[in-house]
């Protein structure tokens, strides 16, 4: 009766296609799920990723291991349906994103132990403005399913940047260099970075920079999705 009141004014709906949700789906609908190019697994993601920073990022060899869900393409429904992760107030999405991605790696998990899970962090401004940060629920989510901490008091975004979409790689490299800095003085041994898509990866690179000059000495990166 309840949910039956709560579905009236609040329609469970699609994040992708708009269509309505069945009551066994949550915030994606099966077909929509379906459409998005899922990698077949963690190693072709794992392959796909660490090529794009061979090829972009000179400091390639300082992500030991990387996960993605999907490829990411053009005006596809997972554009959508990140964007309204992003900006529209979903923060659910991240839940269930975080949920798939902690089960891909759950079965993958290599030999270094991962001490914790920290999220690309936004400028607290800027998460003023979005009134969350997506990799933050990404993350923790995560966390749930993997038993492990999430940090978010490691490292701050110093420098307020604007977007990196429309972006040259230089431009790109521009944007976030020295953006990122280290403000805890414990450091783990090995973190598990978390960011929503990847492009080109310098917001990746920029971060990682900042954790290994501080001491950190494995790191891997779990993405949605990789852009490329
Ligand atoms: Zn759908």
């Amino acid at each position: 009766m309840l949910s039956g009141i709560v579905q009236l004014f609040y329609p469970r709906v699609c994040a992708g296609c708009g269509g309505m949700l069945s009551e066994n789906e949550q915030q994606v609908c099966r077909a929509c799920l379906a459409s998005f190019d899922r990698f077949p697994d963690a190693a072709s993601a794992d392959g796909a990723i660490q090529e794009v920073f061979r090829r972009n990022q000179p400091r390639s060899e300082d992500i030991c291991r990387a996960w993605s869900l999907y490829r990411f393409h053009k005006n596809d429904r997972l554009q959508t349906v990140i964007h309204t992760m992003k900006y529209g107030g979903s923060y659910r999405l991240g839940t269930l994103f975080g949920r798939l991605l902690a089960d891909m790696i759950d079965d993958d998990f290599p030999e270094e132990p991962v001490t914790c899970i920290v999220p690309v962090p936004l400028h607290r401004l800027k998460k003023i403005e979005r009134t969350y940060n997506q990799s933050e629920i990404l993350a923790e989510s995560m966390g749930n399913v993997l038993c492990k901490n999430v940090r978010t008091d490691l490292v701050v975004r110093k420098r307020y940047t604007g977007p990196q979409a429309g972006l040259t790689l230089q431009e790109r490299r521009g944007n976030v260099d020295n953006a990122f800095m280290v403000v805890s003085d414990r450091i783990p041994e090995a973190v598990l970075l978390v960011d929503d898509v990847m492009t080109t990866g310098s917001t990746a690179a920029a971060v990682v920079r900042s954790l290994r000059s501080a001491g950190v000495r494995i790191i891997m990166l779990a993405t949605i999705a990789l852009a490329s």
